[in-house]
């Protein structure tokens, strides 16, 4: 009898346990209407990864947690980026970027009932140029009687191609035995792409509230640039970046400068960015336009963040443009839509003007020690007895839930559990949270509370 309830939902339980024992990234990539989603689908065994047959639909999940035959991973799917007729080469080189960057291995998908197409080749070449292991899937193949179809896929020169179904679960399981082996025997690239010593920092927010111009600023002439990736592409992805005379490591920063504002997709594909950059990022600095009113692309940038369990500065930018009426509103309309954040400092600056730009590194510093924290259980257990002393759970049909114990499982973020003798009201387990943040100061980062019952 487990009640395990988490505070405000703020990030992933899932992604969190499995990252440990997770023994790597694997992206599944290919052409628009292949069957990427519907194998994404058929591996996590859930329909998580929505199949959409109208162009243009946006989907919001990138990465999940699988697992197979005992094996955790990380299943990256790029399928949701819809190509318009002249972007598909766009789109198909944003894919492979994408992979490249964010996977140890990646399953190639073709249609087999299409047969080989010059994209298709195209895709191959440049997946090799990145060096990542390939193990090669043709989708389609739904009956024993169809197996004829992979022959011609032998011309790739990837070895064996492997006939699957994706819609009836046919060869998907000899499939991923292959990828997991690959997997797990090739060196791990994601999230180990940077110098380890430095603080991993991703600058986040909507197209034009100003990141490029904020990193411009803070970068200015004294830039350096890390992890070409072994040459296989010009764009650099990180860079170190001195913040008030001291040193972070700058996630994605090529992402940052891309213009990507008129291709179809762009929201989808600076989602999957941000969302790239949160997971290798340790802080998140939360941009926003404030001559702007919020957008609903602002908090779900921000949710993002949250989500991914990130130590969060919110950056106001544009603060030159404010008058007192436009201040006086935005601490008006603004500040309600912060209610989840409350916990997070704001910093207002002007990356135009370098405005109070000085003012990040302290918020920075601030945030990680917060999100680095951890309280001895001895004293957690004293301040919680002392809490519930003088504010007990309020009665539940006669019964009242007592507290038994607490520990503090994990940081970066602190997530506590609390085993407790009946279910805690929502109510207090946010005036626990609060406590916490009163007597521990978690300033700039998410905690996280989970409650387990025990009779
Ligand atoms: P994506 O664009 O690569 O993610 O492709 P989808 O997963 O959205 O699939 C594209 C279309 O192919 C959909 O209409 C699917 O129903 C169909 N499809 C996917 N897998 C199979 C399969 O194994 N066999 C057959 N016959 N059709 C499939
Ligand atoms: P990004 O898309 O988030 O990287 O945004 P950019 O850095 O490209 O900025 C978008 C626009 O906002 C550009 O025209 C910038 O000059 C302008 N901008 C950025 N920061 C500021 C600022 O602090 N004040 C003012 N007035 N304009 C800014």
């Amino acid at each position: 009898d487990e009640d395990e309830s988490l505070l405000h939902g703020a990030f992933d339980d899932r992604s969190r346990k499995a990252s440990s024992r997770e023994v790597g990234v694997l992206a599944v990539v290919g052409r628009p209407n292949v069957g990427k989603s519907t194998l994404v689908n058929r591996i996590l065994g859930r329909r998580a990864a929505v199949v959409e047959n109208t162009p243009g639909v946006t989907r919001d999940r990138v990465s999940y947690d699988a697992e197979w035959a005992g094996t955790d991973f990380k299943l990256v799917d790029t399928g949701g980026w819809e190509a318009d007729v002249e972007g598909i080469e766009s789109s198909i080189a944003n894919q492979a970027e994408i992979a490249v960057r964010l996977a140890d291995a990646v399953i190639l998908v073709v249609d087999g009932i299409v047969g080989l197409t010059a994209s298709d080749e195209r895709i191959v070449k440049m997946l090799r140029a990145a060096g990542k292991p390939i193990t090669l899937a043709v989708n389609k193949v739904d009956s024993q009687a169809d197996e004829y179809l992979t022959a011609e896929f032998w011309k790739l020169g990837m070895g064996e191609p492997f006939g699957i179904s994706a819609m009836h679960g046919r060869g998907v399981g000899d499939l991923l035995d292959e990828a997991l082996d690959k997997l797990k025997k090739t060196e791990k690239t994601s999230g180990l792409l940077t110098p380890s010593d430095l603080r991993r920092v991703a600058l986040v927010g909507r197209p034009n509230v100003g990141k490029s111009s904020l990193l411009n600023r803070l970068a200015g002439e004294d830039r350096a640039v890390v992890n070409d990736l072994a040459g296989t592409t010009r764009d650099p992805v990180d860079e170190i970046v001195s913040v008030d005379g001291e040193d972070w490591l700058f996630i994605d920063t090529a992402g940052i400068k891309r213009r990507l504002h008129k291709l179809s997709g762009a929201e989808y594909y600076s989602s999957l960015r941000t969302q790239a950059a949160l997971e290798r990022s340790e802080l998140a600095l939360v941009l926003f336009d404030v001559s702007q009113p919020i957008a609903d692309q602002d908090l779900k940038v921000m949710s993002q963040a949250v989500d991914a369990g990130r130590a969060i500065v919110l950056v106001f930018n544009k603060w030159d443009l404010l008058d007192d009426f436009g201040r006086q509103r935005l601490e008006r309309l603004w500040i309600m839509e912060f209610d989840r954040v409350t916990w997070a400092q704001r910093v207002n600056l002007s990356a135009k003007t370098g405005w109070h730009t000085n003012r990040l590194s302290r918020a920075m510093h601030t945030a990680l020690e917060s999100w680095d924290k951890r309280i001895p259980t001895g004293k957690l257990n004293s301040f919680l007895g002392q809490l519930q002393a003088a504010h007990p759970h309020p009665l539940r049909g006669g019964k009242q839930p007592r507290i038994l114990f607490a520990t503090q499982a994990s940081n970066r973020p602190p997530r506590f559990v609390i085993f407790a003798t009946g279910f805690l009201e929502h109510g207090y387990r946010r005036y626990i949270e609060r406590s916490l943040r009163e007597e521990f100061g978690f300033e700039g980062s998410p905690i996280q509370i989970s409650v387990k019952v025990r009779e």
